[in-house]
């Protein structure tokens, strides 16, 4: 079954009155808004936060996708910040339901942001993971095919732009880091 991305959303109707949206400026611009709540409806990109964890020399951890999109292919770890916790606390999630690896610290690396069919548009935050441990548990989770980690010669090409981006990024910085991100 090939899969296909559905249309970009569009607001249309009042997710909690369900009043019909009117276009109305907002003072800046012409946004949906639901004259009941008094509520305008904005179209954000979608915060998301990825994994680099480093083994070795110059080994990175990627993950095989069980789940479409990109069935198949390795992506690097990670997943969508919800609502209630920082991107800090995302990116430990995330890594501890994805691989079961723990760790405490995390490190900026940086931003990249992408119109995406799925949600619209998707802002990825790339954290380098400190101190990462529990190799000998680790495991993919229910989303994920397997785990491995890849030296940099041999790493798969991943499908999506904002990783190749923080992959470029992670790899420029890599010359100059700070001890602290080996292992
Ligand atoms: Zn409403």
């Amino acid at each position: 079954m090939s899969y296909e991305a559905p249309e970009p959303f569009a607001w249309n109707y009042c997710g909690t009155c369900g009043a019909p949206l009117v276009m109305t400026h907002d003072g800046q611009s012409v946004q949906p808004h639901c004259a009941p709540c008094r509520r305008f409806f904005y179209r954000n990109p979608v915060p998301a936060a990825c994994c680099f964890v480093r083994r070795g020399k110059d080994e990175l951890l990627f993950t095989q996708r069980a789940v479409e999109p990109c069935k198949g292919e390795w992506t690097l770890p990670g997943g969508f910040i919800e609502l209630g916790e920082t991107a800090e606390e995302a990116v430990l999630r995330e890594l501890l339901e994805e691989t079961n690896l723990r760790a405490s610290t995390v490190e900026l690396l940086g931003v990249s942001t992408k119109q995406s069919p799925n949600v619209g548009a998707v802002m990825v935050l790339g954290f380098v993971v400190i101190n990462w441990s529990g190799e000998e548990a680790m495991r993919p989770d229910t989303d994920a095919i397997d785990l491995r980690f890849f030296p940099r010669h041999a790493r798969p090409t991943v499908p999506f732009s904002v990783h190749r981006e923080l992959l470029a990024l992670y790899d420029a910085r890599d010359g100059h880091h700070d001890k602290k991100w080996l292992k």
